[in-house]
């Protein structure tokens, strides 16, 4: 029996409709599976937290985190908190305090989505906690100050041991999606064998990206199944405009990949439809790509699917580092039925070209999980991958 403590911190504007899409969504999934249990914990946080407590992070909070095996982390509206220390952004504290150095987000062109490319299948994995993010990157202090009122530096630090973990990190999904697609008999546009493109600029940052890219090819020594190319950041920018369906897996330093995954989400349909999971050895965070978008905050409009698969890829992360098959098998019965209602168009939000509220999204993904067969009489359940 696989137990698992999951904390649901649901953030600011459009949080509170969506993040309990993806909680309804992995408690049904626990339903239909056997030996499957989850239990939800709430956790203030945000603008709602420091109302009530006077924090946005309130104290004792990492040490209730610290608790659960994994959490739902809603988007935060940290750029309209006071400007005072007890209203600090609490998302880059979770990320360093559980080393959560794994920023991992799939980008997937969905059946009937229009949108400017078809047939993108790709995984970007960024370094999460260190780079030009000065929140991350220093032990005590920031990496950004300004010496004179009419100067400002940042710092940006690669070091050998986050390349390498990241490296390590971008492998593994590699060599999990190319054994996946074998499983099921699909390809991948990019070719027959899972690959790793490496993004760097180090004609320019010849220290450090030279580092990031050496100890990454290092890495691939070690992954022989798995191929390996490597792009310069702004000649990937545009390939990956161009035609993304040419990559499968990238690895890719803070910054770099902060810019691009979201570049990634506007080819397929928008952040609406970009999710993302932190993780690291012994914690993950199911956490969207998107911010807290509070220009539609309130109307119950925001598309939950990117908060439902960052949730789902937890529950997958669960299995496998617990080699729990039934995690892993509720994981893909969420998988299929999202991308089954949005496929048959029976549950699309207004930024997806449909009329359907987060609520009635996440009503259509349960009924979908809970029933053997689709509202049209299909089995919608497909091949795992
Ligand atoms: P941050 O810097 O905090 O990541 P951001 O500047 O990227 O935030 P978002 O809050 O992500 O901005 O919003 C960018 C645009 O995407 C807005 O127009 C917003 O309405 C839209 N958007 C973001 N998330 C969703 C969603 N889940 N559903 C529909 N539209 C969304």
């Amino acid at each position: 029996m696989g137990t698992y403590r999951i904390g649901v911190l649901l953030g600011d504007d459009i949080g509170p409709e969506i993040v309990p899409q993806a909680v309804a969504a992995l408690t049904a999934a626990a339903e239909v599976t056997a030996g499957l249990e989850l239990r939800f914990t709430d956790i203030p946080i945000g603008a709602a937290a420091y109302k009530a407590s006077g924090y946005t992070l309130p104290p004792g909070t990492l040490e209730q985190m610290a608790k659960l095996d994994g959490w739902i982390l809603g988007p935060l509206g940290h750029a309209a908190y006071p400007q005072e220390p007890k209203a600090i952004n609490p998302h880059p504290i979770f990320r360093r305090h559980f080393d959560l150095y794994a920023n991992i987000r799939p980008t997937r062109s969905l059946p009937g989505v229009k949108t400017l490319h078809e047939g993108v299948d790709l995984m970007m994995v960024r370094e999460n906690n260190e780079g030009m993010q000065p929140d991350r990157n220093m032990h005590k202090g920031s990496g950004e100050f300004m010496p004179t009122p009419d100067m400002a530096l940042s710092m940006r630090v690669i070091t050998r041991h986050g390349s390498e973990r990241i490296a390590r990190a971008a492998f593994e999904v590699a060599r999990a999606r190319g054994k996946a697609r074998a499983a099921t008999g699909r390809t991948h546009p990019a070719g027959p064998r899972p690959r790793v493109t490496i993004i760097h600029k180090r004609t320019v940052f010849k220290l450090t990206c030279g580092l990031f890219v050496d100890t990454a090819r290092e890495v691939a020594a070690e992954y022989p199944d798995v191929d390996t190319d490597e792009h310069q950041v702004d000649s990937f920018a545009m390939a990956l405009t161009m035609k993304p369906q040419r990559f499968d897996t990238v690895v890719v330093t803070n910054m770099f990949g902060d810019i691009l995954s979201d570049l990634a989400a506007a080819l397929v349909g928008g952040l609406g439809l970009a999710p993302g999971l932190n993780a690291g050895d012994s914690y993950a965070m199911a956490q969207a790509t998107h911010g807290s978008a509070p220009d539609i905050a309130g109307r119950n409009i925001a598309n939950p699917y990117a908060i439902i698969i960052s949730a789902q890829m937890l529950l997958d992360w669960l299995g496998r580092r617990h080699t729990d098959e039934s995690a892993m098998s509720a994981a893909h019965k969420i998988e299929q039925a999202v991308h089954y209602i949005i496929a048959k168009n029976i549950a699309r939000t207004p930024d997806i070209g449909g009329k359907a509220t987060a609520e009635e999204f996440g009503r259509a993904v349960i009924q979908a999980m809970c029933t053997d067969k689709s509202p049209d009489g299909e089995p919608f359940l497909g091949p795992r991958g």
